[in-house]
């Protein structure tokens, strides 16, 4: 060993060094986010949960023509659905599931919807007790994505942009 090393050793540089950096950061702003009491409102082009949506004019009649296209996209096979034909030979919605603990957020289901009835949501949090409640069905589906919906407008009215952090 050096004679320089030696010197460094017996003066404990390293942990000087150390605590010199820590020092430095103790009087900078923090980057860090004090999550839960503190959140981040993710972009607008966040894909987190996919919720369903009916338009606010109608909205007691399903916005899904029952195409199937998301669940022939879906690549981890996480939706499933039921449809039937009404009186008037339109299709009917009569099952929409889809399987939280299968879907990897990918928005594919998005995308290729012709229609719009289906959104990727800013919910990142998932973590539950029980298992069944990340089994999705329609009712909770459309709860979700009106919900989410809802409380975007509003942000977007009180003028919260974006990726700010909410205390
Ligand atoms: S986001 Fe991707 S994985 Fe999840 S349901 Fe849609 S297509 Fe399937
Ligand atoms: S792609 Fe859209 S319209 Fe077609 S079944 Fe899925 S949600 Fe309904």
């Amino acid at each position: 060993m050096s004679i320089k090393d030696t010197a460094r050793k017996m003066i404990f540089w390293d942990i000087l060094q150390g605590m010199a950096l820590t020092f430095k950061y103790m009087w900078t702003k923090p980057i860090t986010m004090q999550y839960p009491n503190e959140r981040w409102i993710p972009a607008d082009q966040f894909r987190g949960q996919v919720a369903l949506v009916r338009r606010p004019d109608t909205p007691d009649k399903d916005l899904c023509v029952g195409c199937c296209l998301c669940v022939r996209v879906c690549p981890s096979n996480a939706i499933r659905m039921e449809t039937s034909v009404d009186e008037n030979n339109r299709k009917r919605i009569d099952e929409y599931n889809l399987d939280v603990t299968r879907c990897i957020f990918c928005a594919l289901c998005v995308e290729i919807c012709p229609v719009k009835a289906l959104v990727s949501t800013d919910l990142f949090e998932t973590a539950t007790y029980s298992r069944q409640e990340l089994l999705r069905n329609k009712e909770t589906l459309l709860k979700q994505g009106h919900a989410w919906r809802e409380r975007k407008e509003k942000e977007r009215a009180q003028g919260i942009a974006p990726q700010t952090v909410v205390k």
